[in-house]
């Protein structure tokens, strides 16, 4: 079902705490950011000098499987990862956190975004003789501040942010501390917390709930936040740009009891139910959601509106990445190994369902099939957001414009191809209102880029030296 959805690229944790098993901390926190990254995990330890790593291709319970391995990762600070992979670079070379010996000692990096002068870096480097061991622009990132270290790593981070573009949220463990650094947009998130004493960066705050540890505050876009011994402290680089957070990751890409700058994303998407209410009042015997994540909007939909709530779609919350293939008479049936029609609660109503997002249409498409099959008259598609109609460039994998189904046709040719009674989307206005009329990146719905956009705007391209 997810692959008919954009793709979160990554998830990144740090955490500094002599005193505290740092990996098994790092590990649970990784574990809860498992829906940013299922490709590969991994996790870094260091005493201060050294600096250890276990990483491979796989989730984090299957990288970590041997409690051996979490027990042999020692050390008084720690980072971790997880990745989803784009076509082409699913390489054990691509996973982080990436580990680089230099004159000055060791260092290790995580990242999550994508840069957008990553193919005019990438050739400098390789001009100045600088070798590449992954296809990712972390790597980029972490060359270039190991050749602007001199004797202060924030110096050699800020530098660095002066040449990067794009979407980062970045980790760089070495000189007995963590740094913490958010592009000046704060496209992707970052936040920091505070477990008995020490601090802690994570992607996202449901990560700092899993170990115990108290939310502090959101890296502020710009900022390099810096974790050791003395605690916690702060400079702001880049500075002076208009923030645009990711307005994805409140749709569909965060964990709903995450708070991503301020705003708890169960209750943004919750908002855009009620918004969805307040734009389409629609005539019908029951509201159901696409599970999980249109969930919340399903509730605030049918809550604004008091029509009835029901869970008409069922998901089978254990099915893992891959299972064995059904027979071709199976395959039209395959969608209900995921989620299944409750026929009990649909025969005869007339349905409002409640999606995230339509990327390509095809899941959409099977789903209408599905829940007519299962008795309901007629199907009324609301989408809790507006049609993806542009691709994205930091970080989030929405597949390339031509396969964007909101970009080949209108709404009512996508009515048509998904077979819906009705379809309505969530207003640009009515996103920005359930998203409290801060400064989001709406790029994917309106084309208008924070960061300019890599020149050749070619997303296959791209991809070859950056997807993380
Ligand atoms: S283009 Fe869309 S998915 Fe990408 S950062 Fe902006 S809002 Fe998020």
């Amino acid at each position: 079902m997810n692959s008919d959805k954009p793709r979160e690229e990554c998830g990144v944790f740090g955490i500094y705490a002599p005193e505290q098993d740092t990996a098994r901390l790092t590990y649970f926190g990784l574990y809860a950011l498992q829906h940013r990254g299922q490709e590969s995990a991994g996790i870094a330890v260091s005493d201060g000098r050294r600096i250890n790593v276990h990483k491979a291709m796989g989730l984090v319970a299957e990288v970590f499987a041997d409690d051996a391995l979490i027990t042999g990762l020692r050390g008084k600070m720690a980072l971790g990862h997880v990745r989803y992979s784009t076509t082409g670079s699913s390489l054990l070379a691509n996973a982080q956190p990436l580990v680089v010996h230099f004159q000055h000692g060791m260092m290790a990096l995580v990242h999550n975004g994508n840069l957008t002068n990553a193919t005019r870096l990438k050739e400098e480097l390789c001009q100045r003789g600088v070798v590449f061991h992954s296809t990712t622009d972390s790597e980029i990132i972490l060359n270039l501040i190991a050749g602007y270290k001199r004797h202060n790593l924030e110096d050699a981070v800020i530098k660095t942010m002066m040449d990067i573009r794009g979407a980062y949220a970045i980790l760089i463990m070495g000189d007995g501390k963590i740094i913490g650094a958010r592009d000046p947009h704060g496209i992707r998130p970052l936040c920091i917390g505070v477990l008995e004493g020490r601090y802690c960066f994570a992607s996202e705050s449901c990560a700092l709930d899993v170990i115990g540890a108290e939310f502090v505050r959101d890296v502020r876009p710009g900022e390099v936040a810096t974790i050791s011994a003395e605690g916690l402290s702060s400079l702001q680089s880049v500075s002076g740009s208009e923030t645009a957070h990711c307005s994805f990751e409140h749709i569909y890409l965060a964990r709903p009891d995450s708070t991503i700058d301020k705003v708890n994303v169960w209750e943004s998407r919750f908002r855009m139910g009620r918004q969805l209410a307040l734009e389409y009042p629609l005539e019908a015997d029951l509201v159901i959601p696409v599970p999980d994540s249109g969930t919340p909007a399903a509730l605030g939909y049918a809550q604004t509106t008091g029509r009835h709530f029901a869970e008409g779609l069922m998901k089978n919350r254990y099915v893992g990445r891959t299972f064995i293939q059904p027979t071709q008479e199976m395959r039209e049936n395959s969608v209900r190994i995921k989620l299944n029609g409750n026929e009990h609660v649909l025969r005869g109503k007339n349905v409002v369902m409640v999606d995230d997002s339509i990327v390509r249409g095809t899941t959409s498409l099977k789903l209408i099939q599905l829940v007519r099959h299962c008795g309901a008259r007629e199907v009324h598609m609301l989408i809790s957001s507006p049609p993806v109609r542009h691709s994205c460039y930091y970080g989030i994998d929405t597949a390339e414009r031509e396969r964007l189904i909101a970009n080949n046709m209108d709404v009512e040719g996508i009515r048509r191809f998904i077979g819906a009674d009705s379809l309505y989307y969530l207003s640009e206005a009515g996103l920005r209102a359930a998203l409290r009329d801060r400064d989001y990146c709406m790029a994917c719905f309106t084309g208008v880029y924070p960061v300019p956009p890599p020149r050749d705007q070619c997303k296959d391209s791209l991809e070859s030296v950056s997807d993380c």
